[in-house]
């Protein structure tokens, strides 16, 4: 079994859209990255980086290339599910956090969970995604950013569900 963790955090501004777990929130304010700066899949995608020991997102997807800019990071996953795969391992289960002061996440949680394990080729219940606010305190309680942790557990063998043709 393998184990790694993720964080991840994005500047709040205006003129973006704002995209957690894939998921588009209506908000008057988005986050700032030369992807969809969609710090949910950052998260996940550098626990599982981190898991089998290659790095991080920054390394693999550099900010520089043009090919990155604008992509939905659920595609960074598919591309980063291929090295855990080439490694024969797979995801276990995914545990999440978001930590954003506003908007109200809670409405948008079950599709960014689903979204997930359609990537990760997890059932729903290994996916649990949370969101939290700080209660006003630090840069997200200022809502200057929103961030997020994960953790995810890697076991070897393929995938015991099949990952979904999620066409991201
Ligand atoms: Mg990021």
């Amino acid at each position: 079994m393998r184990v790694g963790q993720g964080y991840d955090a994005h500047r709040l501004v205006e003129g973006r859209r704002l995209i957690l777990g894939g998921v588009e929130i209506p908000y008057h304010l988005g986050l700032l990255g030369h992807s969809d700066a969609d710090v949910l899949c950052h998260a996940v995608g550098d626990a599982l980086l981190g898991a089998i020991g290659a790095g991080d997102l920054g390394t693999h997807f550099p900010d520089t290339d043009q090919e990155y800019k604008n992509i939905s990071s659920l595609v960074l996953l598919e591309r980063i599910m291929e090295l855990v795969e080439a490694r024969g391992l797979h995801p276990v289960n995914v545990d999440a956090t978001v930590v954003a002061q506003r908007p109200r996440l809670a409405p948008y949680i079950p599709r960014m969970a689903e979204n997930l394990a359609a990537v990760l080729g997890l059932p729903q219940d290994a996916v649990n995604v949370k969101a939290t606010t700080t209660e006003g305190m630090g840069f997200a309680g200022r809502e200057e950013g929103i961030a997020a942790y994960a953790v995810v557990l890697l076991a070897p063998g393929p995938a015991e569900w099949e990952p979904e043709d999620t066409g991201f």
